[in-house]
């Protein structure tokens, strides 16, 4: 199968699975877990703070973040389809009593900036305390530049507030860009980072910020049942994940932007007009041939995903150059037939 519906879908690499078997483990709620401990340390440093923990997942990342920067009836700023908000099943509202005010997303995936300074409210005992504004990048497999983080970080600390930066991808920002990854967060008070995307773990994602920050996480990753044991196994495929995958990203990117050029030549096939510049791209087909041409790709061993009407094809390890080729027949057969 070629399968395209995200870059989650990867299978661990000979590396993981050596290094699963070899991992020193300890119990990680005591803080023993010395292959976690290396895994937090590095991620840590590479993203440009003290201390990180290592999570479950990309959500409860971004949850535990989120109920340690903010208490209930407090208010976050945020992109209305950004994934903390959108994509997260509101566990920060239902669980956490935490609001969120929501403004629009523009075509690059950024929001404006004045806008979100219009939403911060003043203190007034009728009024949402605002505590917190939140960003993402890589957006739907937009990349947002350096500039604009450091303006996004600044816009809370000028106000007061803490940032957290949804980083699920980062690192396709940093490739995109040709930046370090310091360039990304620099000002932010927390930072998520999948290992399970792009970076190919089976699981796992690492929050960073402050060591008092994430101490106080560590609670609130306890109360969301996220306190693991031996989970070293785990952490021992994301250390060869920032170890190893994060050059080869630049491969993604430039099959995706192949992928996109060559798609484009079909007359049927309309590419997302605001094109992604990493590893995703989008289309849009005719709606009759919607649910058709994905049937047809997956009798030809080709999955795609995303929701009607735009189709999300995503690079990542497991396609390969000589995959290119084969998707491209698949469409052109189709759309001939
Ligand atoms: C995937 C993703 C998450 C959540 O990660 P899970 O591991 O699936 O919970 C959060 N934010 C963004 C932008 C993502 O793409």
């Amino acid at each position: 199968m070629i399968d395209l519906r995200s870059d989650t879908v990867t299978k661990p690499t000979p590396e993981m699975y050596d290094a699963m078997a070899k991992a020193v483990v300890g119990d990680d709620v005591y803080g023993d877990d010395p292959t976690i401990n290396e895994l937090e340390q590095t991620v840590a440093e590479m993203l440009g703070f003290e201390a990180g923990m290592f999570v479950t997942s990309g959500t409860q990342s971004n949850f535990t973040a989120l109920l340690t920067h903010c208490g209930r009836g407090d208010e976050y700023i945020i992109g209305e389809t950004y994934h903390v908000y959108k994509s997260e099943a509101v566990g920060t509202a239902a669980l956490g009593g935490i609001i969120p005010q929501t403004i629009p997303v523009k075509n690059d995936g950024s929001v404006d900036i004045d806008l979100i300074e219009s939403k911060i409210k003043p203190e007034d005992m009728h009024f949402p305390r605002t505590k917190l504004i939140c960003f993402e990048n890589t957006y739907n497999g937009k990349a947002l530049s350096p500039d604009y983080m450091t303006t996004a970080a600044n816009v809370a600390s000028k106000h007061g507030l803490s940032s957290h930066l949804d980083g699920a991808r980062l690192m396709n920002a940093a490739i995109a860009y040709g930046c370090s990854p310091k360039d990304l967060t620099r000002g932010f008070t927390t930072v998520s980072l999948c290992l399970s995307k792009g970076l190919g773990a089976p699981v796992g994602s690492v929050l960073t910020g402050k060591s008092d920050f994430i101490k106080e996480a560590r609670r609130a990753r306890k109360m969301l049942g996220g306190g693991m044991r031996q989970a070293g196994i785990l952490a021992a495929c994301g250390l060869v994940a920032v170890q190893t995958q994060i050059d080869r990203l630049e491969e993604d990117h430039r099959l995706a932007s192949r992928l996109a050029t060559e798609l484009a030549q079909i007359p049927e096939v309309q590419t997302a007009p605001e094109g992604a510049n990493t590893n995703m791209i989008f289309i849009e087909v005719p709606e009759a041939d919607r649910d058709p041409l994905k049937e047809f790709l997956k009798q030809n061993g080709i999955l795609i995903g995303g929701r009607p009407p735009t189709f999300r094809l995503v690079l990542h390890r497991d396609i390969k150059e000589k995959d290119i080729p084969m998707i491209i027949s698949a469409f052109s057969k189709y759309f001939r037939s």
